[in-house]
């Protein structure tokens, strides 16, 4: 059986992937850190185990890669979201948000990385957002935390493509999840008017993304950036 880890993955976005790998036959890992009743609850759904990690720690991420051995998949999709001005960005939100979002993608990608190249195959599919591909405003830290990660995935793809190894970044939309919690219904309905599609995405639209991606039905699509936003520009 195939192994899949999804950080963060005890609640929202994360749950859906994990789910849905699940669904596919993967044996899917689990990662949390602060919610760890959802996260057991969900590990005894899909018979698994989930591991307490903060991505940010790289010592944290040694661990739990011991703890789930060599993976033919890993998905990063661990992340958090600081809103504000650029100004109103203290040292320690930034040093935070960098750390999660994109510190995180480095140290797992790395940790994935050797057990991949030796067996000469593997995918890499890290959660950015469309945030990275046009900017957005008030969120200027993040969006640069999430632009980092598309170029990350990109150059990973021209490295790893030779050992036989898919490296891409799904870049959402506004999906419903505790991230977007805050958001009033007024706010939510502009997006969804602004969406040519009409609504707001859920966690298991990019899942069943990222579920295509994993498979091998795209074994030629590597150093893309795809898209799950209902066709929102922003
Ligand atoms: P969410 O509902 O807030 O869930 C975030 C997940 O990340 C939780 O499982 C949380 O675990 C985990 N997490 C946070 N910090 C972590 C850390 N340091 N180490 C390990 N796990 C950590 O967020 P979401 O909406 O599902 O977002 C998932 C990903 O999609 C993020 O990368 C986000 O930037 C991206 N994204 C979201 C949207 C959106 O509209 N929702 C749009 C574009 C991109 P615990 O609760 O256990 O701490």
């Amino acid at each position: 059986m195939k192994t899949a880890l999804v950080t963060g993955s005890s609640r929202g976005i994360g749950a859906a992937i994990a789910r849905r790998l699940h669904a596919d036959g993967w044996k899917v890992y689990l990662n949390y850190l602060e919610s760890e009743d959802k996260a057991r609850s969900l590990a005894s759904e899909l018979g698994t185990e989930a591991i307490k990690a903060d991505v940010a720690d790289p010592g944290q991420v040694a661990a739990m890669f011991e703890r789930t051995g060599g993976l033919d998949l890993l998905v990063n999709n661990a992340g958090i979201v600081v809103p504000g001005l650029l100004q109103d960005i203290s040292d320690e939100m930034w040093a935070r948000l960098r750390g999660v979002n994109l510190d995180g993608v480095f140290f797992c990608c790395r940790a994935a990385i050797p057990h991949m190249v030796h067996q000469k195959s593997g995918v890499i599919l890290n959660i950015a957002s469309v945030c990275g591909v046009y900017g957005s405003s008030a969120e200027s830290a993040y969006s640069t935390t999430k632009a980092g990660v598309i170029g990350l995935s990109r150059s990973l793809a021209k490295e790893l493509g030779p050992s036989g190894i898919r490296v891409n970044a799904v870049a959402p939309g506004f999906i419903d999840t505790d991230m977007t919690a805050c958001f009033s219904e007024g706010d939510r309905a502009l997006v969804a008017g602004d969406t040519p599609l009409g609504r707001t995405g859920s966690p298991e639209d990019v899942a069943e993304l990222v579920a295509f991606l994993a498979s091998d039905a795209a074994s030629f699509i590597t150093g893309q950036v795809c898209g799950c936003d209902g066709g929102l520009i922003l």
